[in-house]
C-alpha cells in the first residue's frame, strides 16, 4: 500500500541461476509487464505496458495517465518480489533506473547500505538512524545480522586478515558531504570493539575529534568536511587484538586559515579556542571573540547549527590528553593558533611614494611577538622587507603592499600547516606499534571525492588528479587484475569491458609533457604568468583526446567521473606556495620550541631532492617543492600502503545537496553511481569469480571436513571431493590452475560449516 514505514523489506534468496543478464535486451515484444518510462524532469517513473505494436507500446503511468511511446525507450523493471533487494547483483533487470529505485525503496525505509557486488553503497542518511551501537556491532560479530553494513564489511576484512593473512584496507569514497568520514568512524568503532582490550583502541577513536578539528572546515557543501586525506593503519597481534595505529595525511594546502568564502568557515580549532578557551588561556593568548580576528570575520560565519563550538573545544583538549600530547605541548598548540590569528590583524601603513610599506606597532604585531617568541623588530623586518643576495652582497629590498600581504599570509599559512603535520606526529608517536609490530594491519582511507563546481580551480585540480588514482586502483582491483588473473590461471571466462582512466592519469603525469610538469615548469620561471600556463598547456597538449583548451585562461580534462573545466587563475600562485627565506629564519631565531621546529622541517623539506627547485631568482627565496610535487609524493605514498593490502570498497552517495532527510534526487544519486562504475561492478562481479583460493590453502582450510576417504591427497584432488561433498553446483566454481574461483557467496556454505565444526 506504499506505507514506507510499515511495509518490511524483503529478503529474497541469492540465485545465479535463474537470474539472467538481459539489461541489454531490448523490451519491446513484452506486454502486461512493468517497465521504466523517463519523464521529460529526466526521473524515471514505473509503468504497465498495455498494448505493443511494432514500434509502439501503450503505456499507463500513474493517476491513470496512458501514454503512446515507442517502445525503444521502455526500461524493462523487476518483478516486485525483487524490490529492495540487499544486493545490486540480484536484479534480473540491471539498469539504471533500476538500481536508483532499488536503492530509493531502501534509503525511504531508513536502510541506507546495499551492496552492488563486492562493493558496498552507503547512502547518507542526513539524520540519526539506528543501525549503530554495541546491540548492532554484537549482532555483526555473532553473525545473527548479515545485512548490508559497515560492520559488515569491517568484518569480512578482519576474518579475511586472519584467513589470508594479508593486511587489508577499507577504501571509502564520495562526493564532498556524502558520508565518508562518517563512515570511517563506524569502521574504527567496529574494530575497536572486536580487537579492543588493551585500551590503545580508545586512544584511536579519539583521534577523530582531534583531527576533525584541525582539518575539517564548514563548507558550503558540508558543515564538517575534511580538508585532507587521512589513512590510517591499524594494526593487530597475532591474537586479533589492536596493537597501535599509524596515521598518514595528504593535503593540498591552508589557504582556508588566510581565505575564506562568504558562508563558510575557517577551521573548526580556530572557533573551538575562541569559544571555549578557560579564562587563564584567554587572557595567556591575548584571545579575542572569533568575530575580532580578520582571518575569521572575512566570511561572515561563526557558528554552525547544532554545534556548540566551546563544548568542542573540551572535547579535543581532553582528546589530545587522552593521545598524550604533553599539557605544555597542548599551550604551544593553542598558542601558534593564537598566533596565526593575530597574524591576520597585522595591518601595514605606506611610507613612501613607492606604496612600500611597513607593519604598524599595535596589538596584533606585539602579540604575534610575544606567542611565537621573536622581537617585535624582527618580525617588523620579516614582514615588511626582503634579503636578496647579488653577488656576494647582501641587498635589502622594502616590500609593497600587497608583497607585505603575501608574505603575512604564507607565514601564517605555514605555521598552521606545520602545526598540522607536527600534531599527526606527535599522535603516532603516541599511537606507535614500536616493537610489538609482529601483526597484521587494516587500513581505512578516507579522502575527498571528485568535485565538479561552476569554477573550478588548483584545490579542484589536485582533488580531482587524486580521485583519479584511486579510480584506477579500484579498476585495478575489481576489473583488470579480475581478468589478468581468469586468464593467467586458465579460466573460461567473458570479458567485460571497463572505462581505463590510464589516459587520463598520463595527462597529468606525463614528463616532460603532462599537466602537472608544465605547472612546475611554469611556476618556476618568474615570469610565469596563469595565462602563459594555459597557453603552454593549449600549445602541448591539445591532440590529447583527454584534454582541451578553453576560452581565455580555461582549459578542460575528461575524468573518468566527467569532464571538468579549469580556471587557471591562481594556479601558479598557489603551486609555488612559496614563503620567504627570511620568514623561515624569523621562525627558527624564535625562542619557541615550536617555531623552531617548523623552521628545521621546512628547511629539511627544501633540502630535499628537488623537482623543480622554484623560484631561484636572486636566490632569495627558499626553494621548496611545489604543490603539486608535494602533493603527488604523499598520495603515492598513501597509494603505495594500499598496494599489498586486499580492498574493501565503500562507495558513500549523497542523495541531495542540501544536508537533509528524507530527499532522494535520482538525477544526482545517478550521476554518483555512473562516475564510480557501480553498474559495471556488478556486471563484473555477477559474469564473474570474485572469490578464489588455492588447492593447498582450500585444501587445508575444508579437507578436514570430508567424510570419504579420498585416494589421492594431492590438494587439487582434495579440493574438488570437499566441492562434490558440498554440492556446490558446476557453474558456482571454476577450477584453475592454481586456484579454485567461486562465485559471490559460494564459500559463505563452506566457512559457515567449518565454523560450526570447529
Ligand atoms: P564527507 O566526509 O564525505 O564529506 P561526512 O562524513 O562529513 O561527509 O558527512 C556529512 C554529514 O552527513 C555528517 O556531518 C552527518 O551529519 C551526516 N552523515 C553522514 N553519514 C551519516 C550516517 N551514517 N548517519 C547519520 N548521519 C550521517
Ligand atoms: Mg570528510
Amino acid at each position: 500500500d506504499g506505507d514506507a514505514e510499515n511495509t518490511p523489506i524483503r529478503l529474497v534468496k541469492k540465485s545465479h541461476a535463474d537470474s539472467k543478464w538481459s539489461d541489454t535486451t531490448p523490451y519491446t515484444s513484452r506486454k502486461k509487464l512493468q517497465s521504466w518510462f523517463q519523464l521529460p524532469d529526466g526521473n524515471w517513473e514505473l509503468g504497465t505496458i498495455l498494448k505493443t505494436s511494432g514500434n509502439e507500446s501503450l503505456i499507463s503511468l500513474a493517476e491513470g495517465k496512458v501514454l503512446k511511446v515507442n517502445s525503444e525507450s521502455l526500461v524493462p523493471a523487476n518483478p516486485d518480489i525483487l524490490d529492495g533487494v540487499d544486493d545490486l547483483m540480484q536484479l534480473s533487470y540491471l539498469n539504471e533506473p533500476s538500481v536508483l529505485y532499488n536503492l530509493q525503496y531502501r534509503y525511504d525505509r531508513d536502510v541506507i547500505y546495499t551492496k552492488a557486488g563486492p562493493v558496498l553503497v552507503a547512502i547518507n542518511p542526513f539524520k540519526k538512524v539506528s543501525l549503530y551501537g554495541n546491540d548492532y556491532i554484537d549482532a555483526y560479530k555473532r553473525k545473527t545480522m548479515d545485512s548490508p553494513h559497515v560492520y559488515a564489511i569491517t568484518d569480512t576484512a578482519m576474518r579475511e586478515m586472519i584467513r589470508d593473512e594479508v593486511n587489508q584496507s577499507i577504501i571509502i569514497s564520495g562526493e564532498s558531504g556524502a558520508g565518508k568520514t562518517e563512515t570511517a568512524k563506524i569502521a574504527m568503532q567496529y574494530l575497536a570493539a572486536l580487537g579492543g582490550g588493551s585500551g590503545i583502541e580508545y586512544e584511536i577513536l579519539k583521534t577523530n575529534p582531534i583531527l576533525e578539528a584541525f582539518g575539517n572546515a564548514k563548507t558550503l557543501r558540508n558543515d564538517n568536511s575534511s580538508r585532507f586525506g587521512k589513512l590510517i593503519e591499524i594494526h593487530f597481534s597475532d591474537t586479533g587484538k589492536i596493537s597501535g595505529a599509524r596515521i598518514q595525511t595528504c593535503k593540498i594546502t591552508s589557504s582556508r586559515v588566510v581565505q575564506c568564502s562568504e558562508g563558510e568557515r575557517s577551521y573548526h580549532i580556530f572557533y573551538q579556542l575562541c569559544a571555549g578557551a578557560p579564562a587563564i588561556l584567554r587572557e595567556k593568548l591575548n584571545l579575542k571573540n572569533a568575530d575580532e580576528f580578520k582571518y575569521l570575520s572575512q566570511s561572515n560565519c561563526f557558528t554552525i547549527s547544532g554545534v556548540d563550538d566551546a563544548e568542542q573545544f573540551r572535547v579535543v583538549k581532553e582528546a589530545l590528553d587522552i593521545v598524550h600530547v604533553k599539557k605544555d605541548d597542548q599551550d604551544s598548540v593553542f598558542a601558534m593558533l593564537a598566533a596565526v590569528l593575530w597574524l591576520g590583524n597585522v595591518s601595514f601603513t605606506v611610507i613612501d611614494s613607492e606604496n612600500h610599506v611597513e607593519p604598524m606597532v599595535d596589538e596584533g604585531l606585539t602579540t604575534v611577538a610575544t606567542l611565537i617568541g621573536c622581537n617585535v623588530d624582527e618580525l617588523k623586518l620579516a614582514l615588511s622587507t626582503r634579503k636578496m643576495r647579488v653577488g656576494n652582497d647582501t641587498i635589502v629590498q622594502k616590500l609593497t603592499l600587497a608583497q607585505a600581504i603575501d608574505t603575512r599570509d604564507a607565514l601564517a599559512k605555514s605555521i598552521y600547516s606545520c602545526l598540522f603535520d607536527w600534531l599527526v606526529e606527535q599522535i603516532n608517536k603516541s599511537l606507535s606499534v614500536g616493537k610489538r609490530r609482529t601483526g597484521r594491519s587494516i587500513s581505512i582511507l578516507d579522502i575527498y571525492g571528485f568535485e565538479s563546481f561552476e569554477r573550478n580551480s588548483f584545490e579542484q585540480f589536485c582533488i580531482n588528479y587524486a580521485n583519479e588514482r584511486l579510480q584506477q586502483h579500484f579498476n585495478r582491483h575489481l576489473f583488470k587484475l579480475e581478468q589478468e588473473e581468469y586468464i593467467q590461471d586458465g579460466i573460461d571466462w567473458a570479458r567485460v569491458d571497463f572505462e581505463d582512466n590510464q589516459d587520463c592519469l598520463n595527462l597529468f603525469e606525463k614528463k616532460p609533457l603532462g599537466l602537472q610538469s608544465l605547472l612546475d615548469e611554469e611556476s618556476m620561471f618568474p615570469n610565469g604568468t596563469d595565462l602563459s600556463f594555459a597557453n603552454k598547456l593549449k600549445q602541448h597538449l591539445k591532440s590529447n583526446p583527454c584534454f582541451r583548451g578553453e576560452r581565455g585562461k580555461a582549459f578542460s580534462v575528461r575524468h573518468y567521473a566527467g569532464e571538468v573545466t579549469y580556471d587557471t587563475t591562481g594556479f601558479l600562485e598557489k603551486n609555488r606556495d612559496l614563503l620567504h627565506l627570511d620568514s623561515i629564519h624569523l621562525l627558527s631565531s624564535c625562542t619557541c620550541q615550536l617555531p623552531q621546529a617548523f623552521a628545521s622541517s621546512m628547511l629539511t623539506q627544501s633540502e630535499k631532492p628537488v623537482v623543480g627547485a622554484l623560484y631561484k631568482s636572486g636566490g632569495a627565496d627558499s626553494q621548496k617543492l611545489s604543490v603539486t610535487t608535494k602533493f603527488k609524493g604523499q598520495l603515492f605514498q598513501l597509494m603505495k600502503r594500499l598496494e599489498n593490502t586486499t580492498p574493501h570498497f565503500i562507495r558513500c552517495i549523497k542523495p541531495n545537496n542540501f544536508q537533509s532527510p528524507g530527499s532522494y534526487n535520482q538525477g544526482l544519486v545517478l550521476q554518483q553511481l555512473r562516475c564510480c562504475g557501480v553498474l559495471e561492478v556488478v556486471r563484473i562481479s555477477r559474469s564473474g569469480f570474485p572469490t578464489r583460493m588455492s588447492h593447498q590453502k582450500f585444501a587445508r582450510r575444508y579437507g578436514f571436513l570430508l567424510l570419504d576417504h579420498v585416494a589421492s591427497q594431492d590438494p587439487l584432488s582434495v579440493s574438488v571431493a570437499i566441492l562434490h561433498q558440498f554440492n556446490i553446483l558446476p557453474e558456482m566454481y571454476q577450477v584453475g590452475y592454481t586456484k579454485l574461483f567461486f562465485r559471490t557467496g559460494q564459500m559463505g556454505v563452506l566457512e559457515d560449516t567449518r565454523n560450526r565444526t570447529l
